[in-house]
């Protein structure tokens, strides 16, 4: 891999590699902001870039032994740090391992790296065990922590790293970026990248995520399963068990963004999330009928849910939307 960043993430390039020709960088990075805008692939342009050994001023050549390496995904002196067999949760043995990693000399003579992601997903221990690293580094290493919501990370291993914020590119750049990345596909029409891009908080990778899984489609379908709930025509056990699936993480997190579009046409009457949104007379309806308290409500239980689901190893999928369709339903009285 070359340096091919997103075009939205220029700014955060040149910053990092001035510092690298200047010999200014830290032994410690915190890629922090949303999910979906390509801060890993950011984080492992940045591998590739300062393990090659034959870099241009600001990109790794492509070509040497290193870059080969890097390609092949089998340089013995990077290391991916992650949940392990598709769980939440980066344990205390990881992080031992890592020290480990570290300690060991470089075997291809130049720097040692890992790009740890997400960080939120460190336990206690593993954290407690991370910071002694990031306090005291061993040799010419570099850390790369990666965080989709920096707010839940121990300040103390905060405040150890150099932070680099990556925003979310702006609607334009979004979109344009996700038009032309559907190679050989069928490009979604106009109101499908809007409703992807909606469903995505503007995270393009994300929406091209939404776009191969045909989440619009399933998005659908649940805002009119909803619908249908809402106006006693089924029953949430029925619902429920339909959305037991591995889709389950984003059915929770496309019930909160469709209270974030309700309750932003109820708050202030902004009319440009909802116009031409799938379900869009129920929200209508809802953003009439119920209280500001009452919609502020419901999204914190579905954040708290959500949260839940996100902590927890094996949660019981029908029950908490049971529950929260119960609690859509109480809208209704
Ligand atoms: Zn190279």
């Amino acid at each position: 891999m070359v340096n091919n960043i997103y075009p939205w993430q220029s700014e955060q390039w040149s910053h990092i590699t001035k510092q690298y020709h200047d010999d200014t960088l830290p032994h410690a990075f915190l890629f922090t902001g949303l999910k979906g805008i390509g801060k890993l692939h950011f984080a492992h342009s940045l591998v590739a870039f300062l393990l090659c050994e034959d870099k241009k001023s600001s990109q790794a050549c492509g070509e040497c032994k290193q870059c080969r390496l890097t390609i092949a995904q089998t340089h013995p002196d990077f290391r991916l740090t992650e949940p392990e067999d598709g769980g939440r949760i980066i344990k205390v043995d990881a992080i031992r391992s890592l020290v480990e990693f570290f300690t060991l000399s470089s075997l291809q003579g130049g720097q040692k790296i890992t790009i740890l992601c997400p960080a939120e997903a460190l336990n206690n221990n593993a954290a407690n065990a991370l910071l002694k690293t990031l306090e005291e580094p061993a040799g010419h290493s570099l850390i790369i922590l990666i965080s989709h919501s920096a707010g839940k990370l121990l300040p103390t291993i905060r405040s150890r790293c150099q932070v680099i914020d990556f925003d979310t590119p702006s609607p334009k750049l979004a979109r344009e970026w996700l038009k032309g990345s559907f190679d050989g596909e069928r490009v979604p029409s106009e109101a499908e990248l809007t409703a992807l891009l909606n469903l995505s908080f503007n995270a393009p990778l994300k929406a091209k995520e939404y776009a191969s899984l045909n989440a619009l489609a399933e998005n659908n379908q649940m805002l009119d399963e909803l619908a249908s709930l809402l106006k006693n025509d089924c029953l949430a056990s029925t619902v429920s068990n339909r959305w037991d699936d591995d889709l389950f993480s984003l059915r929770l997190a496309w019930m909160l963004r469709w209270l974030e579009i309700i309750l932003k046409l109820r708050m202030t009457g902004d009319e440009v999330e909802i116009q031409g949104q799938h379900g869009e007379k129920m929200m209508r309806y809802l953003a009439e009928k119920c209280s500001e308290q009452q919609l502020l409500s419901l999204y914190r239980e579905s954040l708290t849910q959500y949260r839940l689901f996100l902590g927890s190893s094996n949660p019981n999928k029908v029950l908490t939307f049971e529950y929260l369709l119960f609690q859509w339903l109480k809208l209704m009285t």
